[in-house]
């Protein structure tokens, strides 16, 4: 299967009726683009920034983000290159912040909630995102949104950082998209207002599980409560890809879930547009995608919703297997 798998690397993730899903890979830093290459990736579906911020003593500055992130975008080429803000807090935590103790750091100053409060830090890396997209076709990502005015807050913050690069003289993208990581319940259910203002989502179903089911992602105790098949995350994923395409807008997965050969006829079935995954699973995924037909998989989704509990999604998915 393996030597099948990379003779298919060339070809386009379609289905057998046509429908074709982009096949992008997860990033921790520029130096795995080349696996990401390699495998058949035909995008940066999600670069997580903050492995950059991880390890050090301070943030890194414009011009070594601005280095890393034109990395990204030289190996690529014109393919898309989705950069992430910096998403951390909660399970990533950065000493040098000094960000203060909380009693519920999931639920927390993180992410989004902290670039907005903390323009050094924000403004920083969005000018970086900005002067190396140049060229390129650059899609900024914001992550934990939970309100529309997060989302109207980070687009303004980029909209102004790009007018002051101008006056500098500097080169920035002619046009660029700004997406919302879909993760928190209130985002999913909102799903149709951000659309109108989002150029794409990118659902984030490891965090989008642990919010929905109320279960810590890192707490083994409960892991077997931890189940992205449950059909409340499915049902949340169904409306998200409507709403989304009711404005013409795309959707991607760029949880685990994107990568899990199980989940891949389940994902394609609700109508998601991209999978974004570790880079190792692409030739497998882009093996299961091109066998499927997507009206099958469409009836394969709508049986999963109907069931009564993740146990039961995973029976239906085995037994079509
Ligand atoms: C997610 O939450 O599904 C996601 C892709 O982001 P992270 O795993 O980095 O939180
Ligand atoms: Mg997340």
């Amino acid at each position: 299967a393996v030597d099948a798998d990379r003779a298919q690397a060339g070809e386009a993730a379609v289905t057998l009726d046509g429908r074709r899903i982009a096949l992008g890979a997860n990033i921790g830093g520029a130096a795995e683009t080349a696996g990401a290459l390699a495998n058949g990736a035909e995008e940066i579906g999600l670069f997580r920034t903050e492995f950059m911020y991880m390890n050090r003593t301070e943030s890194p500055d414009e011009e070594e983000q601005t280095r890393q992130y034109e990395a990204v975008f030289r190996a690529m080429e014109d393919r898309p290159v989705v950069l992430r803000t910096l998403d951390v807090g909660g399970d990533k935590e950065l000493p040098y912040l000094n960000l203060p103790a909380e009693p519920n750091p999931f639920l927390g100053w993180r992410a989004i909630r902290l670039c907005l409060d903390r323009p050094d830090l924000f403004d920083t890396q969005l000018r970086a995102m900005l002067r190396a997209g140049a060229g390129g076709d650059l899609r900024i990502l914001f992550p934990m949104v939970s309100t529309v005015s997060e989302l109207r807050q980070a687009k303004a913050a980029v909209d102004r950082a790009a007018a002051r690069l101008r006056e500098e003289g500097r080169a920035v993208p002619e046009r660029w998209e700004t997406g919302v990581m879909i993760e928190i319940p209130s985002a999913a259910l909102l799903a149709d207002v951000l659309a109108a203002e989002a150029d794409f989502f990118s659902i984030g179903t490891n965090d989008l599980t642990q919010y929905t089911l109320a279960v810590d992602r890192m707490n083994d105790r409960i892991s077997a409560l931890y189940d992205s098949y449950h059909p409340a995350v499915l049902r949340l994923i169904r409306h998200v890809v409507e709403s989304a395409h009711a404005k013409g807008k795309r959707v991607g997965v760029c949880g685990e879930m994107a990568g899990d050969p199980t989940a891949v006829p389940l994902l394609v079935g609700l109508g998601v547009d991209e999978l974004s995954m570790n880079a190792p699973a692409i030739p497998a995924v882009r093996r299961i995608v091109r066998g499927l037909r997507y009206a099958e998989a469409a009836a394969l989704a709508d049986e999963a919703l109907r069931q009564d509990d993740g146990g039961q999604v995973r029976k239906l998915l085995a037994a079509r297997a």
